[in-house]
């Protein structure tokens, strides 16, 4: 293994979260590959000043003037060489950083997406967790990446595997040569067997109880609907040059196979590990070199098993939602994607019952004009449109929800 003679650079866009914290434990493995040079947070103030004591950034921004003058205080005594910044243009400036190498993109939402663009703009090795970034931009983001020569490496699991299973010399957003279609596995979230009839009732606890990985809760929920399936059929839909045609999900409940590619040959290549995301977060750190993760190696007589079934349609309706918006095309995903955002927020503020997510979705995209995704403007028009829409059917929404 090459270890670079002077660590890199590294931001950690959404450090306080599970990728983030996951980013960090990868990085502090490995003091000799890394330095950091950014950390960012939303409102978690007390998560980051002990972050920045910890790894002693160059820098630390918050989204708001107050939780940033919070954590000035905090790290005077302890860290008082970190910069402390406020606001979306710190996020963006961290992110484009010339000492900077690799960003770690794991903010959640649509709030990521310029910070993501940046990083890709500015031609950095972007690690992107933040997949409705791409979702939302998708043409442009991957235009971004091969105009500017930026690296992109998949954190997603899912795409991650798949990205492992491909040749070597293979870089995102190349049509992968000799490929009949890609596989991607999904848990089915909490609620695969629970009777469809009382779906109605379900809590935000029991929506984020996955029973497989330890998540934030929006992806949770998403897992739940298995509208995150949808937006990582979109996701893999432009890292991998692919339609929707050649690319399939299945149930597999295990958490053990993270995807598959299926070779024009009939070869089937797959990713296998414990559902332990330092793993794919790893491989993007240290890639092309394989680095130790801090994971668990997987014991496969322990588990014995591994089962595939399709996804039931009447159950995770959010599904076929997403595939139809990449079929769709233009600024449909990027709709879907700001409804879902509305309505898993929603849902996880008891507004809404679990069983109005979907619907809030797809009456979203009845109701919104879908434009070509030419422009970042248009884009984040359509976004805020889809938002107000979204938000104005909730309102309308008059139903009990289960507390
Ligand atoms: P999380 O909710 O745990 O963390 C989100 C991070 O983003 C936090 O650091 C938070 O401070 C920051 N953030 C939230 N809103 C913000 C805003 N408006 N402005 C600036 N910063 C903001 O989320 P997570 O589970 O770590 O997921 C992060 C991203 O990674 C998501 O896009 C998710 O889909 C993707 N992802 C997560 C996992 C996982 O295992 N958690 C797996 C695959 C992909
Ligand atoms: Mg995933």
């Amino acid at each position: 293994m090459n270890t670079p003679a002077t660590p890199s650079g590294i931001t950690v866009l959404g450090s306080t979260g599970s990728i983030g914290v996951n980013t960090l434990d990868v990085i502090a493995r490995h003091p000799e590959r890394f330095s950091v040079t950014a950390l960012t947070a939303n409102t978690r103030v007390d998560a980051l000043a002990e972050q920045c004591i910890r790894f002693q950034p160059r820098y630390a921004v918050m989204t708001d003037d107050d939780a940033a003058a919070r954590l000035r205080d905090k790290l005077a005594q302890q860290a008082p060489d970190v910069e402390v910044l406020a606001g979306h243009d710190s996020l963006v400036r961290v992110a484009g950083l010339p000492e900077v190498e690799h960003v770690m993109a794991a903010i959640v939402g649509a709030a990521g997406l310029l910070p993501t663009l940046e990083a890709a703009n500015a031609g950095k090795r972007v690690l992107l967790a933040n997949k409705e970034a791409l979702v939302m931009s998708g043409a442009l983001f991957m235009e971004a990446v091969r105009r500017n020569r930026a690296t992109l490496l998949p954190v997603d699991s899912e795409h991650n595997a798949i990205f492992q299973c491909l040749p070597d010399n293979y870089r995102a957003g190349e049509a992968p040569r000799g490929v009949r279609r890609i596989v991607l596995t999904a848990s089915g979230g909490p609620f695969r067997d629970l009777p469809i009839g009382q779906l109605h009732d379900v809590t935000p606890e029991q929506a984020c109880a996955h029973p497989n990985w330890d998540m934030g809760r929006k992806i949770s929920v998403d897992s739940a609907t298995m509208m995150n399936k949808g937006l990582e059929v979109i996701e893999a839909g432009w890292l991998f040059g692919l339609g929707a045609d050649r690319i399939r999900v299945v149930l597999h409940p295990q958490s053990l196979v993270h995807s598959l590619v299926e070779y024009d040959d009939g070869s089937m290549l797959a990713q296998m590990g414990n559902p332990d995301m330092r793993v794919p977060i790893s491989h993007v750190l240290g890639w092309p070199d394989r680095i130790s993760s801090g994971a668990a190696g997987l014991d496969l007589l322990e588990h014995g098993l591994l089962q595939f079934t399709a996804p039931d349609d009447a159950r995770f309706p959010c599904l076929s939602l997403a595939v139809a918006a990449l079929e769709t095309g233009g600024t449909a995903p990027a709709i879907l994607n700001a409804a879902n955002e509305i309505a898993v927020a929603a849902f996880l503020e008891r507004r809404i019952p679990f069983t109005a997510i979907h619907s809030i979705i797809e009456e979203t995209l009845g109701r919104a004009t879908v434009h070509p995704a030419e422009t970042l403007q248009t884009i984040l028009d359509d976004d805020a449109l889809a938002r107000a829409l979204a938000s104005e059917l909730i309102m309308q929404t008059r139903v009990t929800v289960a507390q």
